[in-house]
């Protein structure tokens, strides 16, 4: 490695991977910490599109990826109308004669996403997070990652930073990078040194604050489903799928993968989940947690687009890999301090977030704090907007999924019908123009209608 510094990076989740991946390939030295004895498979899956996809294809790792997803047609939002007698009845006489006819779920909008490889370079695709992590750390040399490591501290010297791991080791280097997800131990070291210098923490930053909880979603995947009772296992590209239900407090979501296998969320909203809010363990709980049974249990009987209902999928789910997460939208304010610095929140902005940084670390001169803090100040002005922009549109997304009720109706009859093709299409467009790449690598070659925009982190 050339670098004269080391960075620490805490956690190997997509973020912490990424980062890893980078900084080996800049030639900066660096080590991973992370707390799991090895690489934990969970149920999930995760859409990439040309914003990362370019990333990946200067990687190498596109082909890769590509063999191991589904391709995305588009995304499609149902509509669970509440059971009437009437229609009760007339479901129940359809599903004696087959599995497959629900007169209550009604096809509300769909988001195309096929024109993005002709529009963008690349197409937007589906892969299960366990094909997406492996696919990462086999492209980090193994004796970077040390596994069974969980970060207890963190302590900020004039020139340096030492990092203590449960197992009482020290590891000193001169930049830490928290990538140790939604409940980060390096964030919380970072706001404790912060205060002791007297430096400025938004109140809103502080962990007893933070849950604005919306809602908590159970994933898992089913596998080993029958090809010939599933249409779209049997097709060259899928369609997402949400569900809303106007009867219960669940949403639900299908993400076919290669494979025979669809990954499925039910999400619960948060007036059903008051009580478990004050639990502790419920509270500090992650994605890699076993899921409470009893959440995704009550959606059993939702009858999904594609055949059957949610408890089938369930049953042909691995219940060790079922996991729960809760969704907020929080956006933290403040992102490093003198020598630690954040990133992740989001798979996507995880991946942008590590590109950024890596491009300016590996541009940086020497490692005072006045040249780290010039860093990190230009990866905060330059990730903080899009990061923010990024959660309004995911936020507004999920919203128009998972609302319930009369004005909710509306909202999606508008989207759907008065939202004209030729916004949607400037909408992706404005997304999907930031598509960054490493400075310090040759660029792939160019790829889509629209050029991606100029990077500033690249000169
Ligand atoms: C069902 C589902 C679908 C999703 N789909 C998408 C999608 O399509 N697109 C998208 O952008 N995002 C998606 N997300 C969100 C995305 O998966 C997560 O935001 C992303 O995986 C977070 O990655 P991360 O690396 O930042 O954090 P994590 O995956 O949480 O990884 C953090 C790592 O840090 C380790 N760690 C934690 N604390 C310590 C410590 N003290 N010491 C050492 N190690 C520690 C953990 O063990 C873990 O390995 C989805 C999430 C779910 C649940």
């Amino acid at each position: 490695m050339a670098s004269n510094f080391q960075v620490i990076v805490v956690g190997l989740g997509i973020a912490g991977a990424v980062s890893a991946i980078l900084l080996e390939r800049a030639g900066i030295d660096y080590v991973v910490l992370e707390r799991a004895p090895q690489l934990r498979r969970n149920g999930t899956a995760i859409s990439l599109n040309a914003q990362t996809l370019r990333l990946f294809e200067q990687l190498g790792l596109l082909d890769q990826l590509l063999a191991k997803a589904m391709p995305l047609r588009q995304i499609v939002f149902f509509r669970q109308k509440k059971m009437t007698s009437k229609n009760k009845k007339s479901n129940n006489n359809n599903n004696n004669n087959s599995n497959n006819n629900n007169n209550n779920l009604q096809r509300l909008t769909a988001i195309p996403l096929d024109q993005l490889e002709h529009r963008h370079g690349y197409p937007s695709i589906l892969l299960s997070h366990a094909d997406l992590m492996e696919t990462l750390l086999a492209a980090i040399p193994p004796d970077r990652i040390h596994w069974n490591k969980r970060v207890l501290d963190v302590t900020e010297y004039r020139a340096c930073v030492a990092v203590k791991t449960q197992d009482s080791t020290i590891y000193d280097g001169q930049i830490v990078l928290g990538a140790d997800g939604a409940y980060s131990a390096v964030r919380h070291h970072m706001f404790r040194h912060l205060k002791k210098r007297g430096r400025f923490v938004p109140d809103s930053d502080f962990e007893g604050r933070r849950v604005r909880l919306e809602m908590s979603v159970a994933a898992g995947t089913a596998e080993h489903l029958d090809r010939w009772m599933y249409k779209s296992l049997r097709e060259s590209t899928v369609d997402m799928m949400a569900i809303v239900g106007d009867d219960g407090p669940h949403m639900a979501w299908l993400l076919p993968l290669k494979g025979e296998r669809i990954c499925w969320l039910v999400g619960t909203k948060q007036r059903e989940i008051q009580k478990a809010r004050n639990d502790h363990a419920f509270r500090l709980s992650e994605w890699e947690l076993r899921a409470d049974r009893s959440m995704y249990d009550q959606a059993r009987d939702l009858k999904l687009p594609i055949a059957g209902t949610l408890g089938d999928l369930i049953d042909r789910s691995n219940s060790q890999d079922i996991v729960q997460v809760m969704v907020d939208e929080k956006c933290f304010k403040t992102w490093f301090s003198d020598r630690m610095v954040l990133i992740g929140d989001g798979a996507t902005q995880a991946i942008l977030d590590a590109v950024c940084l890596v491009n300016l670390l590996h541009q940086m001169p020497k490692t005072t704090n006045r040249e780290i803090h010039r860093i990190f100040s230009t990866y905060y002005d330059q990730r903080y907007p899009v990061v923010q922009s990024a959660l309004q549109s995911s936020n507004m997304i999920a919203g128009l999924a998972a609302k319930t009720g009369k004005v909710a109706n509306m909202a999606r009859k508008i989207a759907s019908t008065l939202i004209p093709q030729a916004a949607m299409t400037y909408a992706l467009d404005r997304l999907m123009v930031h598509r960054p790449i490493a400075s310090f690598l040759p660029p792939p070659p160019a790829r889509g209608k629209v050029l991606p925009r100029t990077q500033t982190s690249m000169v």
